[in-house]
C-alpha cells in the first residue's frame, strides 16, 4: 500500500473506539430486551410534535437550508433573552467547540487549558488542529478547580473550558465562580463554559451566567439540543459568544452544517414545553432514586446535578461493566476519561431504573 504524508498531528490520533451497538449486543448474548444508560440520551425519547414536524418537512430537504439556521437563532434569542448577533448555531455543539478553536486559536502558539478528567472533544479538537492541549489537576473530591485554571492561564491561553455540570462527575459551578475566573483571565481569552447538561440542574439562576450574558466580555457558553430535548442523532447546538467572535465563526465556517430537518426540529422542541417539563420530572425523579438505591447496594455515588450519576461499585467497573452488559443493561466505565474504577450512569424511564437496580443487584449479590 502507497504511504502517504499526513500531518503529524493526526498521526498521532488513536482512533475512535465505539462500543457495540444495542443490535450487536443482541446478537452476541441472545437477548431481546437491551437497557442503554450510557450517552445521557433522553429516557422519553424524542418529543412526539417534533417527529410530526420532522415529517412534515421531509418533502422539503431538495432546497438547500438558511445559512446560520436564522430562523431556529431568532427562536433561541426569545428562548435565552440573548440578541441574536450572540448565537451561532452549529452541528451539535462538537462544532462550535471546533469553530472556536480553529478560529480562535493560533496552531504552534496558543494552549486551550482545561481540567483532568474531561470530555474527550476539547483534546481531540485542540490536537487536530495543532493547538497545545493543557490540563490541571482537579481540587479534592473531583470538585472544579476553577482556581488552578486562572493560575495556570498565561499570556498565550486562548480558550479555558469547563463542562458545567460537568461530564463525568455531575458537579456544577457556581455563576459566582464563574464570574471570579471571567474576571481574572488574561486580556486575549475566552472563557467557554460547555452547558450540555444545564437543564438539569436545580435552581437554574445559581448555576448558568447567560441569564447575566450583557455583564460579561470574554463568556462563551454552549447548549446543545442532543440531551434534555432528545435530539441526538439530528445533530443541533448552538453557542452564545460576544458578537465579534460570532461574526468571526460564521465567516469562517462551512456553509449549511445545520440542515433543514434540524432547524424545524429546533424550532418545534423549544416550543414544547410539556415534553421538556416532563422530561425533568422523569430524570429528578430518576436522580433521587438511583442515587439512594446505588449507595444502599455499596456504591460510592458522587452528588449530581446532571442527568447522570458517576459511581465507584465495591467490585472492578471493567467486570461489573462486562456482568450488566451481558443482562442487557448498558453503562459507561470511565476508563476513557482516565476514571479507572468509575461508572456513569444516567437515568432511564421509571421501569428501567427499577430494572437496572434489580440486575445490579444481582451481580453484587453474585460476588
Ligand atoms: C453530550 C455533550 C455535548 C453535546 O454534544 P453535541 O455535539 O451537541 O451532541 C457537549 N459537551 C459535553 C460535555 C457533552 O457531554
Amino acid at each position: 500500500m502507497r504511504e502517504f504524508t499526513m500531518r503529524p498531528e493526526v498521526l498521532e490520533l488513536d482512533p475512535y473506539k465505539p462500543g457495540l451497538s444495542i443490535e450487536q449486543i443482541k446478537e452476541k448474548y441472545g437477548l431481546t430486551n437491551i437497557i442503554k444508560l450510557a450517552s445521557n440520551e433522553n429516557p422519553l425519547g424524542a418529543s412526539p410534535i417534533v417527529q410530526k414536524t420532522i415529517e412534515r418537512h421531509a418533502s422539503g430537504v431538495f432546497r438547500y437550508p438558511q445559512n446560520h439556521s436564522p430562523r431556529l437563532t431568532k427562536a433561541i434569542s426569545r428562548q435565552i433573552d440573548v440578541p441574536e448577533e450572540n448565537i451561532v448555531v452549529g452541528n451539535g455543539s462538537d462544532e462550535i467547540i471546533d469553530m472556536l478553536i480553529r478560529v480562535k486559536c493560533r496552531p504552534g502558539q496558543d494552549n486551550i487549558l482545561c481540567y483532568n478528567h474531561s470530555f474527550s472533544m476539547y483534546k481531540l479538537t485542540a490536537r487536530v488542529c495543532g493547538v497545545e492541549y493543557r490540563e490541571v489537576e482537579r481540587n479534592e473530591g473531583y470538585q472544579l478547580p476553577l482556581d488552578k485554571l486562572a493560575e495556570a492561564a498565561d499570556e498565550n491561553t486562548a480558550l479555558v473550558f469547563i463542562t458545567s455540570p460537568d461530564n463525568p462527575t455531575g458537579q456544577a459551578a457556581s455563576v459566582e465562580d464563574i464570574s471570579v475566573l471571567a474576571g481574572v483571565l488574561p486580556e486575549n481569552c475566552l472563557l467557554v463554559v460547555d452547558e450540555a447538561y444545564i437543564d438539569f440542574v436545580w435552581p437554574p439562576e445559581s448555576y448558568t451566567p447567560v441569564q447575566a450574558f450583557d455583564k460579561f466580555s470574554n463568556l462563551v457558553v454552549l447548549r446543545t439540543f442532543s440531551k434534555a430535548y432528545g435530539l441526538a442523532g439530528l445533530r443541533l447546538g448552538y453557542g452564545i459568544m460576544p458578537a465579534s467572535v460570532a461574526g468571526y465563526l460564521k465567516r469562517a465556517r462551512i456553509p449549511f452544517t445545520v440542515n433543514t430537518l434540524a432547524e424545524e426540529a429546533g424550532i418545534a422542541a423549544l416550543a414544547d414545553e410539556d415534553f421538556y417539563n416532563t422530561t425533568l420530572e422523569v430524570v429528578m425523579r430518576g436522580r433521587e432514586f438511583l442515587a439512594t438505591e446505588l449507595s444502599r447496594l455499596g456504591c460510592e455515588v458522587l452528588p449530581s446535578q446532571a442527568n447522570f450519576l458517576m459511581f465507584q461499585p465495591p467490585m472492578p467497573a471493567q467486570r461489573l461493566f462486562k456482568e450488566l452488559l451481558k443482562r442487557g443493561v448498558i453503562v459507561r466505565p470511565l476508563a476513557s476519561f482516565g476514571l479507572g474504577k468509575h461508572i456513569r450512569v444516567n437515568m432511564g424511564t421509571d421501569k428501567e431504573n427499577e430494572q437496572f437496580i434489580k440486575i445490579l443487584s444481582e451481580v453484587l449479590a453474585g460476588e
